[in-house]
């Protein structure tokens, strides 16, 4: 027997506005206290998997993902904690440059404290109806069937390092399309 989960929807544009508010109240806060401009950071709600949050830095290029699902599921939780969290991931950044700092260090929680926020990074989340991270899949056929390879093994095929056979008939596998799908 399979218990069925009931898939959360991910937050909607109300609540991601709540978000966004509350993203620049925080960095207010830093302005105050730290008494300099902090510039204005993208904000994404692309992030799946089991994390509620990211700060990431690519180049020159500085943004905020959040986790749609799981701040559905736990909004309040996640505005409270969450987003200063990243916050001061983007502000201690700015102030000692994320190189030269652990990321959850001494400078990263004095931010934390600066705006009240819990810094304990021990939320267990139930993540039940939360959609896994997704993942590309490659079709390959043979004579006999159709097989599901990770980006993974097709990288391998691609580059010739191997060929793989089907087991039911032999055959090599041939490169039928790449699809995304959720794992
Ligand atoms: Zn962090
Ligand atoms: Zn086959």
């Amino acid at each position: 027997m399979t218990a069925t989960t009931q898939l959360i929807e991910p937050i909607n544009v109300e609540q991601q506005a709540q978000v966004l508010d509350k993203t620049q109240a925080t960095l207010r806060l830093a302005e105050c206290e730290y008494g300099r401009r902090f510039p204005a950071i993208p904000v994404l709600f692309d992030l799946r998997g089991r994390c509620s949050g990211m700060y990431r830095v690519r180049g020159n290029e500085q943004v905020m993902r959040f986790n749609p699902h799981i701040f559905a599921k736990y909004f309040s939780d996640n505005l409270a904690t969450t987003v200063p969290h990243e916050v001061a991931h983007y502000v201690s950044d700015c102030l000692y440059g994320l190189g030269n700092i652990r990321p959850h260090g001494d400078e990263w929680r004095q931010i934390m404290k600066v705006f009240k926020a819990n810094d304990s990074r021990t939320a267990t989340y139930d993540l039940s109806g939360i959609p896994t991270r997704r993942q590309r899949y490659f079709t390959y056929c043979c004579q006999c069937q159709s097989h599901r390879l990770s980006s993974r093994r097709h990288n391998k095929l691609t580059r010739g390092e191997v060929s793989y056979h089907c087991r039911q008939c032999g055959d090599s596998l041939r490169f039928v399309a790449a699809c995304q799908g959720a794992t």
